[in-house]
């Protein structure tokens, strides 16, 4: 069986293709970049319609895969921006029907983990799932993956990429500011937001965004390299620290032996670093989802398709369970679901 999944959440319109036994055959991707400013939705929306019959070329070009071939559409069908939704949704309902083969719709965050739990071989970790808008800790019980500990306010990654913005980082900030960060020598003390299980991030960039206000006004405007690298450092320790101590928190609490990192904020090497120290202090192991898989990317989406297909899970039955916007708009069960959380969906297939 051959599975050819859509992705199309926020920043990054995918296209990948995996068969039965979760291998990557193809995985092509455009993503939406700015030199300044954030992900303005309209315009990744722009971007996605302007690429997506050229990613979807280039995936059946590269993996030789024939449209006659594939047997699965999956489409992630939320949570996410609802313009660049409907651009995935549109070309996996149109495919499905051209080709007439069975579509299914994916929960995002759920494909994050299971291409992670796929690539690092672990049965049933701990996740620490960080990307853009979304950052939870997650942990299978009774039927469905629940949400441990969350962000209360952005996720971690538009976190960063809010920071690198009041640098003029451009986005994705994420990346330069782990480059940046190994420059740091000297950390400035930021707020440490965590409650419990949940954490929080906006303060803490209001916080940053007074201290480089105040470097400017010392600095004739400007921002000196060693404040930019200092910065950088400081808030990496910061939020970084956060997301680990409630990690610990969550593996201390649920008799699990396996942490797994996945989301496109996997990649960052000091959150790897951290990690990777805490679950050897407590004995556990710790595996990061290979970089290529980390962000936003169709093969994640195919292989969440493949599971569920094979567990029997039909869309319509799907649909049922979760809480449908806009249905009146759009084929009725294949509907995008723009807050669809993690915790809703019967994650059937995990054994
Ligand atoms: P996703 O939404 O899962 O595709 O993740 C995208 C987010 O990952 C963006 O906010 C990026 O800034 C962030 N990101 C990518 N690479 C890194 C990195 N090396 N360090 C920190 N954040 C990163
Ligand atoms: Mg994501």
């Amino acid at each position: 069986m051959i599975c050819l999944g859509i992705e199309s959440t926020a920043h990054t319109f995918g296209v990948g293709i995996v068969d039965e036994r979760g291998r990557v055959l193809v995985n092509e991707r455009a993503t939406f970049t700015t030199e300044s400013g954030g992900i303005r939705p309209y315009k990744a929306f722009e971007h996605h319609v302007l690429f997506a019959e050229f990613v979807l070329k280039n995936a059946l070009q590269n993996s030789g895969v024939k449209l006659s071939d594939i047997d699965l559409i999956a489409f992630a069908q939320g949570p996410g921006l609802g313009l660049t939704l409907r651009s995935g949704a549109v070309m996996a309902r149109t495919l499905s029907k051209l080709l007439k083969k069975q579509l299914i719709g994916v929960n995002h965050c759920i494909a994050h983990v299971e291409i992670g739990k796929q690539t690092s071989g672990f049965k049933d970790p701990i996740t620490l799932y960080v990307s853009g808008a979304n950052t939870q800790i997650l942990a299978f019980a009774a039927g469905r993956y629940r949400v441990f500990g969350e962000t209360l306010d952005t996720g971690v990654g538009n976190f960063l990429d809010n920071f690198g913005r009041l640098l003029g980082l451009g986005f994705p900030a994420g990346p330069k500011i782990d480059e940046l960060a190994k420059l740091g020598k000297n950390y400035i003390p930021l707020n440490y937001t965590i409650k419990g299980m949940d954490f929080s991030f906006s303060g803490i960039l209001t916080n940053a965004e007074k201290k480089i206000k105040d470097e400017r006004e010392k600095n004739n405007g400007k921002i000196s390299d060693t404040f930019l690298h200092d910065i950088c450092y400081s808030v990496q320790e910061t939020v970084f620290a956060i997301l680990t101590e409630a990690t610990e928190r969550a593996i201390a609490h649920v008799n699990k032996k396996e942490i797994l990192l996945t989301g496109g904020v996997a990649a960052n090497s000091r959150l790897q670093v951290m990690l990777a120290s805490m679950a050897k202090d407590r004995g556990v192991k710790f595996k990061v989802v290979p970089r290529e898989l980390a962000g936003d990317n169709g093969a994640m989406i195919a292989y969440a398709g493949i599971l569920a297909h094979k567990a029997k899970v039909t869309q319509s039955k799907q649909s049922l369970a979760a809480p449908r916007r806009f249905a009146a708009l759009e084929t009725k069960d294949t509907a995008i679901i723009q807050d669809w959380r993690t915790d809703q969906v019967n994650a059937v297939w995990v054994k």
